[in-house]
């Protein structure tokens, strides 16, 4: 895991320094991969896209600031670096979002794929308690439950498209609606997530809506 050179940008409301993390390159050694797609890998970091600064509350897409200062900046960066001044001394973490704060800002974008990020991470954030503690009750709020299906015709329309069609299929199930999941996962293919179609399966055949793992750690198999 080799993390992107310190990168600081500014906060466009209020000027605060913020840090940008990213990696420069990563891998999924020791990852565990779920059901709704969320990746938990130790070596290869989640950094969301939209972020909120810790000072004035604005949200920002932080990836398209541009860059304030860079620990080794590259011919690539813009012109008006501040390439040879010391890093700012005060410099914050921006915060995450909560799930309110990514369906409230899913509903103002314009762009498809960033709408659709935007959910998918307050979805993901929502499974968190369950990945955390399997027996924890899974309930989707009812207005994360309404963007999911709003999103769940645009996820099933390609048909090319397995791991959209894939997260369609759970989202169904994930809503409780376990036949049309399993008729969503009968028309597809599925030979590149093959594994994940299979658990799928299983669990809506059960009628179990709660997130899984798809492969668990090893000690996670003493605590099931
Ligand atoms: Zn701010």
């Amino acid at each position: 895991m080799k993390p992107a050179p310190l990168t600081i940008v500014k906060c466009p409301s209020c000027r605060e320094n913020l840090y940008r993390h990213g990696m420069a390159s990563g891998n999924t050694f020791g990852a565990v991969f779920w059901t709704d797609g969320y990746i938990d890998a130790p070596m290869l970091p989640h950094y969301p896209g939209f972020v909120k600064c810790p000072v004035c509350g604005k949200i920002m897409e932080i990836n398209n600031l541009p860059k304030f200062w860079r620990e080794k900046p590259s011919i690539f960066d813009e012109e008006g670096l501040l390439q040879k001044q010391p890093a700012p001394s005060k410099v914050q973490d921006p915060l995450r979002l909560s799930i309110e704060e990514y369906l409230s800002l899913a509903k103002r974008l314009r762009d498809f794929g960033k709408i659709k990020n935007t959910i998918i991470n307050a979805w993901w954030l929502a499974n968190h308690p369950a990945r955390e503690n399997p027996q924890a009750p899974h309930q989707l709020s009812g207005p994360l439950y309404a963007a999911l299906e709003r999103l769940l015709p645009a996820l099933l329309k390609d048909p090319c498209d397995e791991q959209s069609r894939l997260m369609g299929a759970e989202i169904l199930r994930e809503t409780g609606a376990f036949k049309a999941c399993l008729t969503e996962l009968k028309q597809t293919r599925f030979s590149r997530v093959r594994k994940s179609k299979i658990l799928i399966r299983r669990l809506a055949l059960k009628k179990d809506s709660r997130v899984q793992a798809i492969n668990p750690r090893p000690s996670d198999y003493w605590l099931r």
